[in-house]
């Protein structure tokens, strides 16, 4: 099947592959060799998958689209500081071989005309032992996750013909923005722009400043991050030139082009997207290059100044534990009381990225629908990318939850936050939501005097099932009512076995464990403690055990047989019915408990 991706770049292919308007660069004669019929669109996401149309590995020289990669070298060999004393950052609005420098100083106005180019280049180091232009080389060689030659004829057409980029050169030398002889400066320069590429290596070039200056291909770091979005600023205000206005308002994304019909645009975290076609404008962007990139713009949604509108789906559920309780059983008793005490945990799934705008959601919502709570459970383990707003505003949140003399418990098992994020700070982390919502009911539990959950050991008498009966009923049931032990990790009741009992739990812990008949893989739904009962549905229901009760830890349990309950029936009918009647309302409950759980957390 063809993708839908692959037929929107072939139909924006299409659309302009008959277009010969531009021509071709011929300031240097090499470049007047070049097919004006190639046309070429390749993109990449920021995980490296491709999608190509046309002559996409055609290879052609990247000229000005070097620069924006020998931009980023330099930051990483001197920092940004240093950088910015030798070029600005301010789009000249003017050609990119006008001799754009600054009145005062002469530093150029940025690294995308070719003066700031030539003074980026010189400040790379050059040496017998490490040659600049090798380096620069073998660097767009792990941008482009390939290894990349250079044009050697138009390398030598252009230092043939290259007099004005020399006495841009020579103006940079007296202005002390290169240093030492400007010769071999402009010839690495000439080298660098003779750099041969396909559509296919500038769009992984591109890819790669998308996933934060690693190479989504190879997985090779090869720009620092916070370099990354110095390169992409620069290539957002510059990177086209006298058109990068008009590029910004229409297509909204960071780009550099060059003559050589080369076209790059990055939409950070998404994708890399390169167009190739030798036909240029007036401005010397490439005519098809820059049609087709508008159309994708469109067709893609990729202006970066659309904010996308996630913030509001950043909570994705929202709910309080009297309504949602965590997968332990518990006695019908304790259920009731937490349906109550519940109101003080207020549980807050999250999803989406954590920024700024997102994390206001849930700010705002503790603000104004919290004051009444004791616990706050932000659940992060759905959640997506953080940015460096992510930790300030959670540490915030932190505090104004301990200010306000609440607890906060933390669940983020796939490790979503910077592992400091709460670090020194008063709060719980739990490993899972199901793990921080039992913390919390036990700790009601607790408060309101009841024993703590797991330790207590029940007498039959003391079940409810039990306590309702009259004396003299209980006095008749008792006797048919057998205690059994049953070891750690023994099974108490089998998926699929006939229902022939059912079970009270007197003390230890149970678990219950579901089978897919499907896959055959094994889920542990539930953990059982003391109080509950085990098993009435199937007794009740007459059918199969639809799931596995084993024994976590040793367990008493009170049985009480299939067949004892049916000669209870012929001889005692009131006794039989009130038991029925017990367990029918206690089933109602928790029925009428789990449709309010699963209307509340319905997707
Ligand atoms: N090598 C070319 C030059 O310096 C690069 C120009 C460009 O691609 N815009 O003139």
């Amino acid at each position: 099947m063809r993708d839908t991706i692959t037929r929107i770049i072939e139909e924006v292919h299409e659309r302009y592959a008959g277009t010969m308007d531009g021509s071709l660069a011929d300031y240097i004669p090499e470049l007047t060799l070049a097919d004006p019929t190639h046309f070429g669109i390749t993109l990449v996401t920021a995980d490296g998958s491709h999608y190509t149309a046309g002559d996409v590995d055609v290879p052609f020289t990247i000229q000005s689209v070097s620069k924006a990669f020998t931009y980023g070298m330099a930051l990483d060999e001197w920092g940004a500081a240093a950088v910015e004393q030798r070029v600005g950052v301010e789009p000249s609005g003017e050609a990119f071989n006008s001799i754009s420098l600054d009145p005062g100083t002469g530093r150029p106005r940025n690294p995308m005309i070719n003066a700031g180019a030539i003074a980026v280049t010189g400040m790379l180091p050059d040496s017998a032992e490490d040659p600049r232009f090798e380096r620069i080389l073998a660097t767009f060689s792990r941008f482009a996750a390939r290894d990349l030659d250079w044009d050697k004829e138009v390398y030598a057409s252009e230092s043939a013909t290259g007099f004005r980029n020399r006495a841009i050169a020579n103006l940079l030398r007296s202005f002390d923005m290169l240093d030492g002889p400007t010769d071999p400066v402009v010839e690495d320069y000439f080298r660098q722009c003779s750099i041969q590429v396909t559509c296919t290596d500038l769009a992984i070039m591109a890819s790669t400043l998308a996933h934060g200056g690693v190479n989504p291909v190879t997985g090779d770091r090869v720009l620092t991050l916070g370099h990354v979005e110095k390169v992409l600023s620069v290539m957002a205000t510059c990177g086209m030139y006298d058109y990068s206005g008009t590029w910004v308002y229409e297509v909204g994304l960071p780009a550099k082009s060059g003559v050589g019909g080369g076209v790059l645009g990055v939409l950070p975290g998404q994708f890399g997207v390169a167009l190739f076609s030798p036909l240029l404008d007036e401005k010397f962007n490439t005519v098809r290059g820059v049609a087709g990139f508008r159309d994708l713009s469109r067709a893609f949604d990729l202006h970066l100044l659309r904010a996308p509108s996630m913030s509001k789906h950043a909570i994705r559920r929202n709910y309080r534990l009297s309504d949602v309780s965590s997968r332990r059983g518990r006695p019908d008793e304790d259920l009731e009381l937490l349906a109550e005490l519940g109101q003080r945990v207020l549980v807050l799934e999250l999803q989406g990225d954590l920024f700024a705008g997102s994390l206001e959601r849930v700010i705002r919502a503790l603000a104004t629908d919290a004051d009444d709570v004791e616990v706050v459970v932000l659940d992060v383990r759905r959640a997506g990318a953080t940015d460096g707003s992510t930790v300030g505003l959670l540490r915030g949140l932190a505090e104004d939850i301990a200010a306000a003399g609440q607890r906060l418990v933390v669940t983020d098992p796939a490790g979503v936050l910077p592992s400091d994020t709460f670090v020194d700070l008063d709060v719980d982390t739990a490993r899972t939501l199901d793990d921080a919502m039992r913390r919390c009911e036990d700790a009601l539990l607790v408060g309101a005097g009841r024993a703590p959950a797991g330790s207590v050991r029940l007498e039959l008498a003391e079940f409810e099932l039990v306590r309702h009966l009259s004396d003299h009923e209980q006095a008749r049931l008792v006797p048919r009512v057998d205690e059994r032990t049953f070891a750690a990790g023994e099974i108490i009741i089998e998926q699929g076995a006939d229902a022939d009992a059912l079970y009270l739990l007197g003390s230890g812990v149970a678990e219950v464990e579901f089978a897919d008949p499907l896959d055959g893989s094994v889920e542990r739904i539930a953990d059982l403690y003391p109080g509950v009962v085990i098993g009435e549905l199937g007794l009740l229901g007459q059918s199969r055990r639809s799931a596995t009760v084993r024994a976590t830890t040793d367990v008493v349990c009170f049985e009480l047989t299939r067949p004892e309950l049916m000669r209870l029936r012929s001889s005692d009918h009131l006794l039989y019915t009130r038991i029925i009647e017990h367990l029918l309302v206690s089933t109602a409950e928790r029925l009428r408990r789990a449709n309010r759980e699963a209307s509340l957390l319905r997707d």
